[in-house]
């Protein structure tokens, strides 16, 4: 795997968001071409709107979903990206000629590594990037644990969690 290659300001601009949403979790996409990131998508977590006034406007059957989870499953998923987000990013994507490279998202009281839930999505998610012809994308991981914010990027293959060599663009 040759590295990926990701701007400082994109890594600064998810350390920011990461902190606008703790406690709760952040999420995004960043694309580009050929393992280097050029934009970053932040995508509106569905759990972490949980409770706010926006919810009348999001999928009710969602929601639905999300409110007879115990606290305990709900902390586990921690975060769902709004689907209206990502198509609108998806589609920036193909105008702009850039594809999926990192799917991130943020751990606000846990270490930068991917946990079981987060492993399982993205195998189960392993399929559905050869079916509509993506590579399968790195995960990166923003930590608030310690006080200075943790950035940790990774790529899980079959289950398989190794971490992923990122060259810093100043
Ligand atoms: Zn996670």
């Amino acid at each position: 795997m040759a590295d990926l290659v990701i701007p400082q300001a994109i890594l600064d601009d998810m350390v920011a968001h990461a902190k606008e949403l703790a406690p709760c979790e952040c999420c995004g996409l960043l694309a580009g071409t050929d393992q280097t990131v050029t934009k970053i998508y932040r995508i509106k977590n569905v759990v972490a709107l949980e409770g706010a006034q926006q919810l009348a406007s999001f999928d009710s059957a969602k929601i639905a979903h999300l409110e007879r989870l115990s606290p305990a499953e709900r902390a586990e998923i921690a975060f769902v990206m709004d689907a209206q987000d990502l198509a609108m990013a998806q589609k920036d994507m193909r105008r702009n000629g850039l594809t999926l490279q990192v799917v991130y998202h943020s751990h606000p009281h846990d270490p930068a590594r991917p946990s079981v839930t987060d492993i399982k999505i993205a195998t189960d998610y392993e399929e559905y990037w050869g079916k509509i012809n993506l590579p399968v994308p790195a995960y990166l991981l923003v930590s608030l644990m310690q006080h200075t914010p943790d950035v940790q990027t990774y790529w899980i293959r079959g289950g398989q969690v190794t971490k992923a060599a990122v060259d810093v663009q100043q």
